[in-house]
């Protein structure tokens, strides 16, 4: 891919240099250091509507979304309106508030297995007290996650495990025990098969399935027919539980989840993302029995000082009012088409095998002749030619996650006109 003359970064560069001093590998969090697809990140100056500004003054239209809160676009105007209100009242309570009822009702009346919920901070937060309260309701202490599916960094599903060692727990990362992980056992995702392979092996030891029910983390992979209702019927019939993580999902390829759109319904929940309309927001909630577990209705323990802040909760609640205007999802949804679509057809066109699509706001694509199932299908794309297409966008003003292992997210104010954009961009890379 050739360099547009007009695309300059230097400010960036500097900023990020002198970045990589202050903090490991300059950021806050990994992906941004956009390890995988090469080259440096981009450093933001402001961000509205479907567009970022960079510090060396260029514009890009945004698919990353401040990796999907912004779904009502950054910046909102009525977003940012209610939050100057609320600002004024303060930043942090401590104590119980109005704010949170409302929030709390808004996320119960949406998501179908919500009866109460649990106010965190962030999706991490989310998924570490739920897998608590998994092993606190059940008595029961191993869990099974999905390989390439993330739920957070918290030592117990930090375990992605290859093929090898698939069933063994053992950690991703140094410093986590392997007696953290020695309870997590991990299937393959569209694999059913699997799972009740895991669960006549341990029929009276497994509190609970945890997944994405449409993976956003391994790049945008989506459940086969039959599989996350099979996953419902398996979890009953051993007396589990089953977890819907919908940080990514919620409110984003539906206003109920993943668990409206396929018409199953797990017994917890979580979210995050969306939920705070762009502040740090995560949330747990399911079943009235198991939540009545949690502190102080019960003996399972979790708490925050920050939890349910007032900052959040009326990003979050404006947020969902946003969302809840009629027209709000067909809109995502034919625009996310438009692009995805778009995509398929410009690499069918220019001779690139790949395979993708979209549910709603959220959309994916591979470099890869082969359908994808599950994280190993994933693994199979050209992730150097996906490198490649990510550095031609970004010159040419299109703001894609930096990494193939990535979903990418559409909003209320990326219009025809951005998609066409897009599609244009795309066109120009793709045919070098
Ligand atoms: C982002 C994400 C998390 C972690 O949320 P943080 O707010 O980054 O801690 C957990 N699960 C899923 C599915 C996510 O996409």
């Amino acid at each position: 891919m050739i360099t547009t003359s007009s695309f300059k970064t230097t400010q960036s560069e500097e900023i990020f240099n002198a970045a990589q001093n202050l903090m490991p590998g300059g950021v806050s969090s990994p992906v941004r250091a956009f390890k995988s697809v090469g080259g440096q990140p981009i450093v933001f100056d402001r961000v509205n509507g479907a567009y970022i500004w960079d510090v060396d003054g260029n514009q890009y239209i945004d698919y990353v979304g401040t990796w999907g809160p912004a779904i009502c676009g950054h910046a909102h105007p009525e977003v940012i309106a209610a939050l100057h209100d609320a600002l004024e009242k303060g930043t942090s309570f401590g104590a119980p508030s109005v704010l949170e009822n409302v929030l709390a009702s808004m996320v119960i009346e949406a998501v179908p297995s919500i009866e109460m919920v649990r106010f965190v901070n962030s999706g991490t937060e989310a998924c570490m007290a739920v897998i608590r309260l998994m092993r606190a309701f059940t008595g029961r202490d191993k869990i099974i996650k999905f390989a390439g599916c993330y739920h957070g960094h918290a030592d117990m599903l930090l375990v992605q495990a290859g093929s090898g060692v698939a069933t063994l727990g053992l950690p991703d990362s140094p410093g986590v025990p392997k007696s953290a992980t020695a309870s997590t056992l991990t299937a393959t995702y569209n694999d059913l098969e699997g799972v009740k392979s895991l669960f006549e092996a341990n029929p009276d030891s497994i509190s609970g399935v945890i997944l994405e029910p449409v993976v956003g983390n391994s790049g945008f992979i989506t459940p086969d027919a039959g599989f996350l209702e099979g996953l419902r019927l398996l979890t009953q019939e051993y007396g589990a539980l089953l977890v819907f993580d919908e940080v990514m999902t919620g409110f984003r390829i539906a206003y109920g989840g993943a668990q409206e759109k396929f018409g199953v319904t797990p017994d917890l929940t979580t979210l995050g993302k969306v939920i705070g309309g762009g502040l740090p927001v995560g949330a747990y909630g399911g079943r009235k029995d198991i939540m009545s577990m949690v502190a102080p209705a019960g003996p399972m323990y979790q708490a925050g000082t920050l939890s349910g802040n007032p900052l959040a909760m009326t990003a979050g609640i404006k947020t969902l009012e946003l969302l809840q205007k009629p027209g709000t999802y067909e809109y995502l949804d034919r625009i996310t088409k438009k692009l995805s679509n778009g995509l398929l057809q410009i690499a069918k066109e220019t001779g690139h095998a790949a395979t993708g699509g979209h549910i709603s706001a959220m959309f994916g694509m591979f470099f890869t002749s082969e359908p994808v199932h599950n994280y190993d299908d994933a693994k199979k794309s050209d992730l150097a030619k996906f490198s490649r297409f990510h550095r031609g966008m970004l010159e040419r003003g299109i703001y894609l996650a930096p990494s193939q292992f990535e979903a990418g997210f559409t909003s209320l104010a990326h219009t025809e006109e951005d998609i066409n954009r897009t599609l244009e961009a795309a066109k120009e890379v793709m045919s070098m």
